[in-house]
């Protein structure tokens, strides 16, 4: 599928594998599985996946990891992630995938990541988006649940895993977290974490000043501190901003802050965040930035950003940037 005008992006950097198998798949899955989303139809489900408020949306997060528990499954999701990338003209991603949460429901960690990391093996060899994984914990489970990330990483020997980060509720303190991420650049892998989603912009300085993350996820309450916006701005510390994501959870209402942070001059990139659970692909995040006001040569330049902010090494770097120069004069 040749990918659209207006989603010239080849590399997504934040989703999660728990939010992005097909519905169709999660029905059928769940079905053989005996769990509740089997006894309804796609459309029924796909009708469950509204949400009033940020925690009826974090517990779908929960009953969408809770048909993905168990190793083939998460192989299978992470195998059919790599082709729905593909179909939306990404060529490389970075995935979070949360072992915690498996270990919540019965799997061993380092087992889980392995299944993933051999889910997007096989979709890489069938033609699919490479998958990075960015090693995610949930941030109310506290700091041991975070070591316990670090250590399935370490006993899995995982390749794949280059980055480590934070989701979920954002109130528990971020500088709790500060050992974590000491231990996790130790290891080798880059930071990021999510705050100012639904948090302020407070949250945002923690992320940079004490955990000195690369990136932030979302991050879009920066806007409310205009010293924090210039800060980020001089580190160069991109924002990975998801737009449906923003508006179906209620984060946003109104005027989105992507416009104010662009124009102060931060790095901003495009992603779904959850491509399943809020109806989206990267395609539509492009259309709807572009209704929201931003240029074509804005949407170049976030297109650009994810290369430049991403993960990758300096020689897959090279490669998409050429990929996306294709993209942009064709
Ligand atoms: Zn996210």
């Amino acid at each position: 599928m040749s990918a659209p005008r207006l989603a010239p992006s080849v590399s997504e950097l934040h989703l999660h594998l728990e939010g992005s198998l097909r519905v169709e798949s999660a029905v059928e899955i769940a079905r053989e599985r005996g769990l509740p989303w089997g006894e309804l139809t796609a459309h029924e489900l796909r009708r469950k996946f509204r949400y009033p408020t940020f925690t009826d949306f974090l517990m779908t997060v929960r009953e969408m990891a809770r048909v993905l528990s168990a190793y083939d499954v998460l192989e299978r999701a992470a195998r059919e992630l790599s082709a729905s990338l593909a179909s939306a003209g990404v060529i490389y991603a970075e995935v979070y995938v949360s072992p915690n949460i498996y270990a919540h429901f019965g799997l061993d960690g380092a087992a889980a990541l392995s299944a993933a990391d051999r889910g997007f093996s096989t979709g890489e060899r069938e033609g699919g988006a490479r998958c990075a994984i960015v090693l995610d914990s949930v941030r109310q489970w506290g700091t041991e649940a975070a070591a316990a990330v670090l250590d399935a990483f370490e006993r899995s020997g995982c390749a794949r895993a280059i980055g480590f980060g934070l989701g979920g509720d954002e109130e528990l303190p971020l500088a709790l977290f500060e050992d974590t991420f000491h231990r996790a650049r130790t290891l080798g892998l880059h930071t990021v974490v999510h705050a100012g989603e639904v948090s302020n912009a407070a949250d945002v300085r923690a992320a940079i000043e004490t955990l000195k993350v690369e990136r932030v996820a979302h991050g879009i309450r920066a806007v409310d501190d205009p010293r924090l916006v210039a800060e980020i701005r001089d580190r160069g510390i991109a924002l990975d901003v998801c737009l449906t994501s923003n508006y179906r959870t209620g984060a946003v209402r109104g005027d989105h802050p992507v416009r104010a942070l662009i124009d102060a001059g931060i790095a901003v990139t495009l992603s779904t965040d959850d491509p399943s659970l809020f109806r989206t692909d990267l395609s539509h995040e492009f259309r709807l930035a572009r209704r929201l006001g931003l240029s074509r040569r804005e949407l170049a330049t976030i297109a650009s950003n994810a290369v430049t902010h991403s993960f990758a090494r300096d020689d897959e770097k090279r490669r998409l940037r050429n990929r996306l120069r294709q993209r942009l004069l064709g």
